[in-house]
């Protein structure tokens, strides 16, 4: 560690993330934040107190060993560092970018106190960049191979995870992904500007490097049921990470109209079919010039405000039914959006959906609501206001309120418990499910989250499924829905 004392590491600054200014990059899809030097992030390394009781440790799902990687940030060794990040987070290059390390690891860092908590996102973007970059990533596959074959079903960040700890003990591996490119949501969902597709691809080569096999276009339940990969195909278990990929609406007149999007077809249509690309074959919409209303206040509605601007929009807003305060999205999120120009229009909720004559959208009806007591999330609850109704014209809108789990799959294996919201129920600690064999975890299970959590739960499963393959050894089944049940988990996200 360096030589500062305690009191001149307090005194120093925390360093910014250098970002692109807003005029610049509300034109075009690269992305925002342009990552540490290596000078920032040694200055910025130097601040860690070094705890001894870590609690910033605590505060990370996966468990980085944050103040080790750090110390070795201060000392230079960066690629050092990035392997001791890998040991326990196989994804730090999209962890650094799209983590909500306010609400993690920096929440609990002790520095937060004073506000100005060590930027560990930030550092971990830094390090993982600097291995990538310089050619030092270094997977490989095991020598030693048990035998044993394991199905992931699904390719996000739950999946991947799994995979990546799995295939680290010698099992064989196999991802299968419903779409045509891997990364569930981290692919098809958070736009380029905030999570380049390079770097997902980047860090989801690693996994073949250590002797993952993908199959893209497989959707389980249709290709192959659960019963079939366990009795037919081989697999000794199976882990299913498949997400909660079906988009909710508020249920209101005008929904079908041409122009009404849900938020995961119009960022899907734009980041995975590369809809702003002028010889794309599956468009959006045409809102250059436009008035574009995004429906929600989590981080799905500022990325689809924020692609909205960047398609040309001249008017982009986010209408949310609650306040700014209660908004999910992360702060950053909503800061850079404000910047580019996004306008916001709190307290206010969606009645209808207005067409013209041969069924495009034209406007929309809207109306006032006020806070009351909280509800079951903690937050106050959104209160319509009689007779405070009014419309305005609108081009497209985009409805990013929630997601649910698709029933798809879970059609196909009847015996596999479910919650009245269609989330999967597993033992918490081990991701079992009530199949034999079947374990789960992620957003199929919490409902719409986060990444990290995703990923944890996706570790939890991975040590779980080991000792089954090794001891055969199948507890009672789950007793109790995942923690986070039902609606309120669902609403992370969105509401
Ligand atoms: P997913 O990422 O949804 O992956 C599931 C995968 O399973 C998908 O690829 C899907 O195609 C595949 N699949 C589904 N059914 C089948 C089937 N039957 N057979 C085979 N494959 C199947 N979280 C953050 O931490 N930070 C953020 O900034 C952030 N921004 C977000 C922005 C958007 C627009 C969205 C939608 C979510 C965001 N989230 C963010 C939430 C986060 O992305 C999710 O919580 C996380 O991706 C969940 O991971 P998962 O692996 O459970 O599911």
């Amino acid at each position: 560690m360096n030589e500062l004392t305690l009191r001149e590491r307090m005194a120093m600054v925390r360093q910014p993330m250098p970002a692109r200014a807003p005029g610049e990059r509300k034109a075009n899809f690269s992305e925002v934040n342009l990552g540490f030097t290596a000078q920032l992030a040694v200055l910025e390394a130097e601040r860690c107190l070094m705890c001894r009781k870590t609690v910033c440790i605590d505060g990370c799902p996966v468990g980085v060993k944050i103040t080790d990687f750090i110390d070795l940030v201060a000392n230079g060794d960066f690629d050092g560092a990035a392997k001791v990040i890998k040991q326990d987070n196989s994804l730090p290059a999209i962890c650094g970018r799209v983590c909500p390390q306010e609400d993690q690891c920096e929440g609990a860092c002790v520095l937060a106190r004073k506000g100005k908590p060590i930027a560990i996102g930030a550092l971990e973007r830094f390090v993982a960049d600097y291995e990538r970059l310089n050619g030092l990533m270094t997977a490989k596959r095991p020598l030693v191979r048990t035998g044993k074959a394991v199905a992931i079903v699904g390719s996000g960040p739950a999946g991947l995870a799994c995979a990546t700890d799995l295939a680290k003990q010698g099992h064989d591996v196999t991802v299968f992904e419903a779409l045509h490119e891997l990364g569930g949501v981290l692919t098809y969902g958070i736009p380029e500007f905030r999570l380049p597709k390079e770097i997902v691809q980047a860090e989801i080569s690693q996994l073949e490097e250590l002797g993952v096999t993908f199959v893209t276009n497989a959707v389980i339940g249709m290709t192959d049921t659960l019963d079939q990969l366990l009795a037919e195909e081989g697999f000794d278990a199976i882990f299913v990470g498949v997400g909660a990929g079906l988009p909710r609406f508020p249920n209101i007149p005008g929904e079908n109209l041409v122009g009404v999007y849900s938020a995961n077809e119009f960022l899907t249509r734009v980041n995975l079919m590369k809809a702003y690309q002028p010889d794309s074959e599956t468009p959006v919409y045409d809102v250059t010039g436009k008035t574009v209303a995004i429906f929600g206040g989590g981080n799905t509605a500022m990325d689809a405000v924020r692609t909205a601007v960047r398609l040309g929009a001249t008017k982009a807003s986010i209408i949310y039914r609650r306040s700014e305060e209660e908004m999910p999205a992360r702060n950053e999120e909503i800061v850079h959006a404000q910047h580019e120009g996004v306008e916001f229009q709190m307290l206010t909720s969606p009645v209808e959906f207005l067409g013209d004559e041969e069924g495009f959208l034209a406007g929309m009806r809207l109306q006032a609501m006020e806070l009351g007591e909280p509800d079951d999330s903690g937050r106050r609850r959104p209160v319509p206001i009689a007779d405070s109704e009014w419309t305005e014209s609108v081009d497209m809108a985009v409805v990013a309120i929630g997601n649910s789990p698709n029933p798809l799959l879970l059609k196909t294996a009847p015996d596999l418990q479910q919650t009245r919201w269609g989330t999967l129920v597993v033992d918490d600690e081990t991701g079992r499910t009530s199949k034999k064999g079947v374990f789960a975890g992620g957003d199929i299970v919490t409902g719409g989250a986060t990444v990290i959590l995703a990923m944890g739960a996706g570790r939890r499963a991975a040590a779980s499924i080991d000792d089954y393959l090794d001891t055969g050894m199948w507890g009672p089944g789950p007793a109790v829905a995942s923690g986070l049940s039902g609606s309120q988990a669902i609403s992370i996200q969105a509401e």
